[in-house]
């Protein structure tokens, strides 16, 4: 039984977002989103803390790759990162996000296999926006034992935007000490770790 799924994402991550794909337009250009995955039993929330560019990515007008360098470059941070490496092995690697220039917000059938493959977890999560409209939207796995629907999409679902709340750094920093998560001592960097 597929369980709803909340997004809850930080108004500065979202401007960084923005701000990387305005920046490589017309070219594609993405990274991954970093955050924590809670679970109760009726609802999967996904809180998405900070981004990290995708370095060493080919990028076209309509494709964009992750390399084995832009994964070693993820990783480095990462570990890098004092609180991320070793502070609550909660925090992880939640999904990805891309850019679509000029040509709006869907998955094409790469971006559902890349999906599927990289970010497989119940919580993974694929954000898309075309930098040009500033339009955006989350997708996320959907259900396998659908069998009405066209042979990829029956595993990827667009996660309605009344599911998705955008939160400054107080709200947020309030929603996890609600949900009882450890804050950070430092504050969460938004980008590369922003
Ligand atoms: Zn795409």
């Amino acid at each position: 039984m597929l369980k709803n799924i909340k997004v809850i994402i930080r108004l500065r991550v979202l401007d960084a977002i923005k701000q990387h794909s305005q920046a490589d337009s017309p070219l594609e250009t993405g990274g991954v989103m970093i955050g924590l995955c809670a679970e109760s039993p009726n609802l999967l929330s996904v809180v998405v803390t900070s981004i990290i560019h995708g370095k060493y990515t080919i990028k076209t007008r309509t494709s964009l790759t992750f390399t084995p360098e832009t994964w070693a470059s993820v990783w480095g941070i990462l570990d890098a990162n004092v609180f991320y490496s070793s502070n609550d092995p909660v925090w992880s690697i939640t999904g990805w996000y891309h850019s679509h220039p000029t040509y709006g917000v869907f998955l094409s059938s790469f971006d559902i296999f890349i999906h599927r493959y990289f970010f497989s977890h119940p919580g993974g999560l694929a954000l898309v926006i075309d930098p040009e409209t500033e339009e955006w939207g989350i997708f996320g796995h959907g259900d396998d034992s659908i069998v009405d629907e066209s042979e990829n999409l029956k595993f990827i679902r667009r996660i309605p935007q009344e599911n998705i709340e955008v939160l400054t750094d107080t709200e947020i920093i309030h929603r996890l000490q609600e949900m009882k998560i450890n804050i950070p001592a430092q504050p969460i960097p938004a980008q590369e770790l922003i």
